[in-house]
């Protein structure tokens, strides 16, 4: 799975509450019967949001005999359930909670003796309780999206959500990471609608009251969480990778852009089959992209669902595809995840980790190591921002299932494997990865079996190495000094300063630099202090600990202005440069200005951008290089930072280059020619604002908005409203707030001003009753400034919807 892009208000503390979840060990689920067979025969009520199942589920005695079966059926009316002799049904007696059913069977069945139970049921998710609590919205597997098809501005669909527990919800099962099926499902829907699910579609029939039987098949095992169901208007673009199915389902509007989005699909098949030594295992491939869907994507076997933001026009992808990582991240799953399954929620490290490192190891192979080592580093941060110290990789006790989709199982962990790849070697690193999966596959598998498939490989005790990164918390944190005092010998001192007390043990590579010549020294560092001794004849330019730059750490490296000279001299990673770009700037040195020729896209940008925040920024060196970006660099977004850069100097001299730039295909290109044009032809920038209203989104979209709210005029409404609603909530759409507040002032319409006020109040109701007294203090003062202006009738209508 992959978490939403814009995770925005979480509630803070609440969790804290009951702690009893402590000294609860989260282990896996014990396995006394398991799926063998699950075929599924399901209709839709769209009106009720209902789902009407038949379902025959073959089991079997996992090891020792046993008369009685535990299933889960989650706020399920069950009207039937037998077991099948042959053809012939025989009631079965059970007890229901709503939750599971406790099945007495028939008889005491063998260890791997094959029974098959029928159960006739009705799902209703948008009624399912938690045990006798209020109607759950967060986990109801089953979404039936505008069913009625009242709401004109969606299509209607259907989609489902498993992970983690929520299949259960629409098919009996049992509903656990170390449960395996293969599966059938027919359904019944429109004819108007395809479908989607996992395995092949075997064969489609019409029928005469206008609905369409779809019969889809799936031959190899899986977990029942990754069961997956998609109904809708759906375009279909078909790819193939050796003779398999390779398919994006995307709404009419996007057809012409689906294989723009999810077009490198096949190659990314490709590339991780070779890499793995293990060929993509399952019988076809299929991405959907769902309606208000309720995560960011989901791996489901052979039919992948991602939200809406994998959507993106021709002018968007224009400056590279912003959904491509997840697109990654999903495929690898098919590996890690789907052929071998994590075998619960607490070794959930063996999906996630995985997932997310395959990011990496796709922008590596296709755009190169300074894209993955930029990738690499914004994902740690994401972990060390995530304040989660205290988090075992492998976690066996947490509050809540769902907790364990964090920044240390996907952002740490990511990283961890870095490390232990840098640490055993590339050879050695996908050969483990490979004897894992061949091993494990279509079963379970947990991070103690990865330990021993690399131990397998290399021959090395890989123990340390786990209980450090995956049963233990926390990373280093480095100080690192030098001392020259004794002549002849530079003297390197490694701290280790985490408050915890916990000392880690770590292979580090230390290079001593004398001009471009350089000596690699491996070293473990293994003590809260650790000192290291390079004689020299000649006083190096540069010591670089941490050479390669892997290790999930933080540190405080005390080296010199003429160390960092010569680093961003020689030494050649991503980081490297960047940790002088970072020092430049930090200093306000004129090395800095170096940044703007390096050869990633990602640097140039950056260093624009901490340019001018210093004196350099009147520098006609720098500005006429930065010219030459904006007019000349082949990555659009570095185009867009240095025209941005040269529209805040306000110079008459631009106006052409503005002009130029303001209808490229780039939106971010166009945005900033467009508030150049604003400081410089203000008039004209509003008769170009309104022009491009119809077709502005990311940076355009926020100039345009602008300009139209600064002009404050009627007739630009439609707009400035719809840009306000569409907007994700976040901190920043608070402060949005405010100028629509502004806006609303300004005009004279009754019902327009109300419906604005109806935009932020419902942008309000969303934000949870813990974050409010940060944020209503905004939505009063946009609302005091309206009512001032509007008096009485706004005022009332205000007092009667802001409470
Ligand atoms: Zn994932």
């Amino acid at each position: 799975m992959a978490i939403g892009p814009c995770v925005s208000f979480a509630q803070p503390g609440e969790e804290n509450k009951d702690t009893t979840w402590k000294t609860v060990f989260r282990e896996s689920n014990p396995r006394i019967n398991d799926l063998v067979h699950t075929k599924l025969d399901v209709r839709f009520d769209y009106d009720k949001s209902y789902l009407y199942g038949k379902e025959w589920l073959t089991l079997q005695p996992h090891f020792y005999p046993t008369d009685s079966l535990l299933l889960d059926a989650k706020g399920m009316e069950i009207k039937e359930l037998s077991i099948m002799k042959g053809t012939s049904k025989t009631p079965l007696k059970y007890t229901y909670d709503g939750w599971q059913l406790n099945v007495k069977l028939d008889k005491t069945y063998q260890g791997k003796e094959n029974y098959t139970l029928y159960i006739d049921y009705i799902s209703k998710p948008n009624e399912v309780k938690v045990k006798g609590s209020a109607a759950i919205n967060d986990a109801k597997g089953l979404y039936f999206i505008n069913p009625k098809g009242e709401d004109k501005t969606k299509t209607t669909e259907i989609w489902t959500q498993g992970e983690t527990e929520a299949n259960s919800v629409w098919m009996v099962t049992i509903d656990k990471p170390n449960q395996k099926t293969t599966e059938e499902i027919t359904m019944t829907v429109p004819d108007k609608y395809v479908t989607l699910s996992n395995g092949l579609l075997k064969s489609q029939k019409k029928n005469a009251d206008g609905t369409r039987t779809d019969y889809w098949k799936m031959d190899l095992p899986h977990a029942p969480y990754l069961f997956f169901m998609g109904v809708g208007e759906y375009a279909i673009t078909k790819d193939s990778y050796k003779g398999k199915e390779v398919s994006y389902y995307v709404e009419k509007e996007y057809n012409s852009v689906a294989r723009k989005i999810f077009g490198y699909t096949p190659e990314m098949i490709k590339f991780y089959s070779d890499k793995l030594g293990v060929d993509f295992p399952w019988a076809k491939y299929s991405q959907i992209v769902g309606r208000d869907y309720v995560s960011g994507a989901m791996e489901n076997t052979t039919a992948t669902l991602h939200q809406e933001s994998a959507y993106q026009n021709a002018r968007q992808l224009t400056e590279g595809n912003s959904w491509e990582s997840v697109i990654a991240h999903e495929l690898f799953h098919q590996w890690f995840g789907d052929l071998v399954t994590a075998e619960s929620w607490s070794h959930i490290t063996v999906n996630e980790s995985f997932a997310n490192y395959s990011e990496y190891l796709w922008y590596e192979y296709k755009y190169g190591k300074d894209k993955a080592d930029e990738h690499n580093f914004e994902d740690m941060q994401g972990y060390l921002f995530s304040e989660s110290e205290d988090k075992d990789l492998v976690r066996f006790y947490y509050a809540d299932k769902e907790d364990v989709f964090d920044g240390v199982s996907y952002n740490k962990g990511g990283r961890i494997l870095n490390m232990l790849r840098n640490y055993v070697g590339d050879d050695a690193f996908f050969k483990s990865l490979n004897l894992y999966l061949t091993t494990n596959k279509f079963k379970a598998g947990e991070a103690g079996l990865l330990r021993l498939a690399f131990e397998e490989v290399t021959g090395k005790d890989m123990n340390w190495f786990w209980n450090e990164w995956y049963y233990g918390s926390g990373h280093p944190k480095l100080n690192i000094s030098y001392n020259y005092d004794q002549p002849g010998v530079a003297r390197v001192i490694i701290e280790q300063t985490q408050k915890t007390g916990k000392v880690f043990k770590l292979p580090i590579a230390i290079d001593v630099y004398n001009g471009a010549s350089v000596k690699r020294n491996n070293v473990w560092v293994e003590h809260k202090a650790d000192t290291f001794y390079f004689p020299y004849t000649q006083k190096p330019d540069l010591i670089n600990v941490d050479a390669d730059k892997k290790l999930l750490v933080e540190k405080t490296d005390n080296k010199s202005e003429e160390n960092y000279i010569a680093q961003w001299k020689y030494a050649k990673l991503y980081m490297d440069r960047k940790e002088a770009l970072d020092f430049f700037a930090k200093k306000s040195m004129p090395e800095l200005a170096k940044g703007l020729h390096d050869k990633f896209a990602g640097l140039r940008l950056s260093t624009i951008e901490k340019i001018s925040a210093t004196p350099y920024k009147t520098d006609p060196v720098v500005i006429e290089t930065i010219e030459d970006i904006a007019k000349n660099d082949r990555d659009k977004k570095t185009r867009a930072a240095a025209i941005k850069f040269l529209a805040k100097t306000k110079d008459a001299k631009y106006l052409s280059l503005f002009q130029t730039n303001v209808s490229d295909s780039s939106y971010s290109v166009a945005g900033a020619a467009l508030e150049g044009l604003m400081a410089l032809d203000s008039s004209n920038a509003y008769t170009l604002a309104k022009k491009y209203s119809s077709d502005a989104k990311g940076a355009l979209g926020t100039v345009v908005n602008n300009i139209l709210i600064a002009n404050g005029t009627e007739a630009d409404f439609d707009f400035i409203a719809s840009n306000y609603e569409k907007a994700p909530p976040s901190f920043d759409k608070i402060k949005m707030t405010g100028q629509f507040g502004n806006y609303l002032s300004k005009i004279n319409d009754i019902a327009k001003i109300k419906t604005g006020i109806d935009h932020m109040m419902a942008f309000r109701k969303i934000i949870p009753e813990a974050y409010r007294p940060q944020t209503d203090p905004a939505f009063k003062a946009a609302l005091d400034k309206i009512s001032k202006a509007k008096g009485k009738d706004i005022q009332d209508y205000i007092d009667s919807v802001f409470k």
